[in-house]
């Protein structure tokens, strides 16, 4: 097989492969970095990480105060909280959080932005145009 055979037999295998092939690029969760300081435990990449799932790290703060049932507050890209709560229960909390307000159900991609209606707000997907009401924690 010459070289432009091999060309053209690449283009045809391209040519060939599914569409949906950017479907199975997966989201990767970003890991909370969690220390421990004496009474307190510290996030220390909070804000990145808000970032990256494209929240408010004010929101994620709000949510996390809740879930763990304490104190807490950002401070230069980190958010500490009153009490001692290991990498694991943290992580957790933080997971809850993206497959509640960040992934697409459908598609599975963090492409989305809340939108509020009156008494409801939704999730929808920029990726797919799929939209879903938030569950209420
Ligand atoms: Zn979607």
């Amino acid at each position: 097989m010459d070289e432009k055979d091999y060309a053209k037999m690449l283009d045809s295998a391209i040519e060939q492969l599914p569409e949906v092939s950017d479907k199975t690029e997966r989201f990767e969760m970003p890991v909370l970095k969690v220390l421990i300081i004496g009474n307190k435990t510290e996030i220390v990449n909070f804000s990145a990480a808000s970032k990256h799932i494209r929240r408010d790290d004010k929101e994620l703060l709000k949510y996390m105060s809740k879930e763990l049932a304490t104190f807490g507050e950002l401070s230069g890209g980190k958010a500490s909280f009153i009490g001692k709560f290991g990498s694991i229960a943290i992580n957790d909390k933080f997971k809850k959080y993206v497959n509640s307000f960040v992934l697409c159900n459908e598609c599975g991609k963090p492409d989305t932005s809340v939108v509020k209606s009156a008494r409801q707000e939704f999730l929808k997907c920029e990726a797919c145009g799929a939209k879903r009401p938030i569950a209420k924690s």
